[in-house]
């Protein structure tokens, strides 16, 4: 059994250590969650949200402390874990409470014709125990709103924080041992890819993941063996599109916000811009003033904390470096020293498609800009990437926007902002090519955690049905007449017998409960 340590990347200081979890632990953890959701399972909705909301009174009350754990863990500054962790798993749970209930509500949905008088509806069933796998660089928020979808849609849950933050897994464990349930239906196994290896290998009914490509593929392949569902939220390379048109001083402070908050490791960090030739100077001007009056501060108030994980700098070093070798200009930052967390903003200017910091995921602050002439190249260009998760447009003019937003092969789009898509838990969210499979969030996202059930209902007083034994000539013309007169050009019944004159639809249902009574 291996052991975890707790660090505190921004100053080394190690804040204890925590065992792994072993592959039988992940079996008992299964077990106990497939006991605990024949209980939650049948909970009435409404029952499941008042657990919700509890939670919301936990987090509202203790945000302020959870947030200043977890910028220790991470190196975010404080108010970015309190804005993007506790702020937004609130207001998540406030959504739920407001809407879950209707989401998930069973739903009529119409029968055709042909299948009279039977009514038919779809009910949303939990799929029983879901495994969460999630990432360090949202280490909160990334774990705790799957999890609370796929209990509010009523399942149990095994949550594998990343072992790069595992305190924040063992804060999220406090809490929901705080938050009294009536069973046990969240429980955490801590540890790194071993325990993710042993949490899909206990066969849950779903697997939330949320982390690199690499590791996305891994697991849907082990899943493949059993048949899990996989839903994958993975990385980006987010294009920005700055139109001559755009409100530049807003585009600026957009693309300097979108490329450093939380250092750039966010999976819809703006990783590359593209600015129409006329406006690049200023646009240029701007954004390396705004960099220049940012505070990298690895506490109280500063603009950008440390980098979570050294593993990631080593990734922003050779991105970085084989730009500057390959002609890019740093405009800004650009330097690396082999000790600290704490990486220089870096604005890259020269830059040409067939660098990696133009095709790989950097994952750090560094805002790489290139300029394009007419529409139709900023569009090619953004799509010129093995992923598509977000993308921003930036434009004064509407229509134009919307045109070029939706001409992008990406999940979600923001017009004259960046980010902001995952804030609103009305939208769905998750990518498109590499970037991952399935939605959370919004109708779509809370039912991805339901097994849509369709039951179709006949009152069952006829004696036998149109398409049943024995078969009939008239039921062969009934069905050929059918479809003509309900798909066909003319509308009309073909004529049953030779000489008799084409009756309409009324004449084909008469016939139809003469023979089927
Ligand atoms: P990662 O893939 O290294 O690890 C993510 C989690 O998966 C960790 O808990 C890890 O222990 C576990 N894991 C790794 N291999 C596994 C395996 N074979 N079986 C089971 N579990 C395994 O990712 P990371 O470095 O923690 O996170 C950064 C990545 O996550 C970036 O690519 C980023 O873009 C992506 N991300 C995506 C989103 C999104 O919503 N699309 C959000 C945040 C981060």
């Amino acid at each position: 059994m291996g052991t975890l340590t707790m660090r505190n990347p921004a100053t080394g200081e190690v804040l204890g250590t925590l065992p792994e979890a072993t592959p039988e632990e992940a079996q008992q953890a299964m077990e106990r969650a497939r006991q605990a959701f024949s209980l939650w399972g049948s909970t009435p909705v409404a029952a499941r949200i008042h657990y919700l909301r509890n939670l919301r009174h936990y987090l509202v009350e203790n945000g302020e402390a959870l947030a200043q754990k977890i910028s220790e863990a991470t190196g975010k500054v404080a108010l970015e874990a309190y804005m993007t962790e506790i702020f937004i798993t609130a207001d998540t749970i406030r959504f739920y409470e407001k809407h879950a209930e209707r989401m998930l509500a069973p739903r009529k949905v119409s029968t055709p014709l042909a299948l009279a008088p039977k009514t038919s509806s779809i009910y949303y069933k939990p799929m029983g125990v879901i495994a969460v796998i999630s990432p360090w660089n949202y280490p909160f928020q990334l774990s705790v709103v799957p999890v609370l979808s796929a209990l509010a849609a009523g399942n149990t849950v095994i949550l594998k924080p990343s072992e790069v933050t595992p305190s924040v897994g063992l804060i999220i464990e406090e809490m929901f041992r705080a938050v009294p349930a009536p069973a046990e239906i969240v429980q955490v196994l801590h540890g790194g890819r071993e325990a993710g290896q042993a949490l899909v290998a206990a066969r849950p009914d779903k697997i939330f993941f949320t982390g690199s490509v690499a590791s996305g593929k891994k697991i849907m392949a082990q899943a493949a063996e059993h048949l899990i569902p996989v839903e994958l939220e993975l990385g980006g390379k987010d294009p920005m599109i700055v139109l001559e048109d755009a409100h530049l001083e807003r585009a600026a402070a957009g693309a300097v916000w979108g490329a450093f908050t939380n250092s750039g490791q966010v999976c819809m960090s703006v990783e590359r811009v593209y600015v129409q030739e006329r406006v690049y100077p200023e646009f240029l001007r701007l954004v390396k003033e705004k960099t220049a009056a940012l505070r990298q501060s690895p506490s109280g108030i500063g603009e950008i904390g440390s980098m979570t994980s050294p593993d990631q700098i080593r990734i922003v070093r050779e991105h970085v470096e084989e730009a500057l070798s390959r002609g890019a200009v740093a405009e800004t930052g650009g330097t690396f020293s082999d000790e600290g967390m704490f990486l220089a903003p870096t604005i890259l200017t020269k830059v040409t498609h067939d660098m990696k910091i133009m095709r790989e995921e950097t994952f750090g602050p560094v805002l790489p800009i290139m300029t394009f002439s007419a529409e139709e190249e900023a569009i090619r260009l953004a799509n010129d990437s093995p992923y598509g998760l977000n993308a921003s447009v930036w434009s004064q003019d509407k229509a134009k926007a919307r045109r070029v937003a939706l001409q992008l092969a990406s999940g979600n789009v923001c017009i004259n902002d960046v980010i902001v898509s995952y804030a609103n838990p009305a939208l769905p969210f998750g990518g498109v090519k590499e970037s991952g499979i399935g939605r959370y969030r919004g109708p779509e996202g809370l039912q991805a955690f339901t097994h849509p059930v369709s039951v179709i209902h006949d009152p069952g007083k006829r004696k036998r049905e149109i398409n049943w034994y024995p078969y009939t000539e008239e039921q062969q013309s009934l069905f050929i007449g059918l479809t003509h007169t309900l798909y066909g050009k003319s509308g009309f019944w073909p004529p049953i017998k030779r000489g008799e004159r084409p009756p309409l639809l009324k004449a084909a249902l008469r016939e139809w409960r003469r023979l089927f009574r």
